[in-house]
């Protein structure tokens, strides 16, 4: 009898997941979930953590927007999708970057709690937006999902990597592999948040480094963290995996600050 490693001694190949799965349904059933929006109770929808009312009421992205960047255009809404300046003058290390909703309202506060407050379980809430964004503004099958790394100071102060947790949960919900290596935070940079777009990027001036450059080479890469603010995070990140050799970077967050 074939022994699966992760399900223990004793439960052949594939059944531990069965039984996970079989587990949560019956959990599903047995227990309502209180929705991550208006923390209401309910039974079920399609999208299971989220009820259909915050669902269609979150600040979701829309055209217009970038097609590269992903900027929306929320001042002209009649306009057809159009480059942004910056994409059409200068270009992105980044094929695309995409963003499931505004950083505004329930969703902002969802991710500070989860970053700041250690609040661990908005994390498939925060991963069902982003499997929805994926599916709708993303193209097709990646050969891996990288988050963005923190530095290991930071990461020693926080306990986690929320990008991380958001990559590897999406990973698995997607069926792509997840890499946490390949990428890695090589220089400490002072929190952005006081900081304009040209501070910003002189600040993350190489941040990165891939680690393996074989592992990377030619490669459809999904870069994902939580809050796209100026995008030179995600910037930086692509530049480094695609001096690595890196096919195509396609970066997706959770939220995106947007200037109205
Ligand atoms: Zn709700
Ligand atoms: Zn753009």
């Amino acid at each position: 009898m074939r022994i699966d490693r992760q399900g223990g001694a004793g439960i052949p190949a594939g059944w531990s997941g069965r039984i996970r799965r079989f587990g949560e349904a019956v959990l599903d059933l047995l227990l309502p979930r209180s929705c991550a929006g208006c923390q209401g109770v309910w039974l079920s929808t399609a999208e299971g953590l989220w009820c259909e009312n915050c669902l269609r009421e979150l600040p979701w992205i829309s055209s217009p927007i970038c097609p590269t960047c992903g900027t929306p255009y929320p001042s002209s809404p009649a306009a057809p999708d159009h480059l942004c300046g910056e994409c059409a003058l200068s270009g992105t290390p980044f094929d695309t970057a995409r963003s499931a909703v505004e950083h505004e309202g329930v969703v902002r506060d969802r991710i500070h709690q989860l970053k700041f407050g250690g609040r661990l379980h908005w994390v498939p809430a925060l991963v069902a937006l982003l499997d929805r964004t994926f599916h709708s503004e993303c193209p097709g099958p990646v050969d891996m999902i990288v988050p963005v790394p923190l530095h290991v100071r930071r990461l020693k102060e926080r306990g986690f990597n929320q990008s991380a947790l958001l990559a590897g949960r999406l990973a698995r919900r997607l069926g792509f592999p997840a890499r946490f290596d390949v990428l890695e935070r090589v220089r400490w940079t002072d929190p952005q948040t006081r900081l304009n777009r040209e501070e910003r990027r002189e600040n993350v001036k190489g941040s990165f480094r891939v680690n393996a450059q074989d592992t990377v080479k030619g490669k459809r890469i999904l870069l994902v963290d939580d809050v796209f603010t100026t995008g030179t995070t995600l910037m930086e990140c692509s530049r480094a995996l695609k001096n690595g050799g890196a096919g195509e970077v396609h970066a997706l967050t959770v939220t995106r600050a947007v200037r109205r």
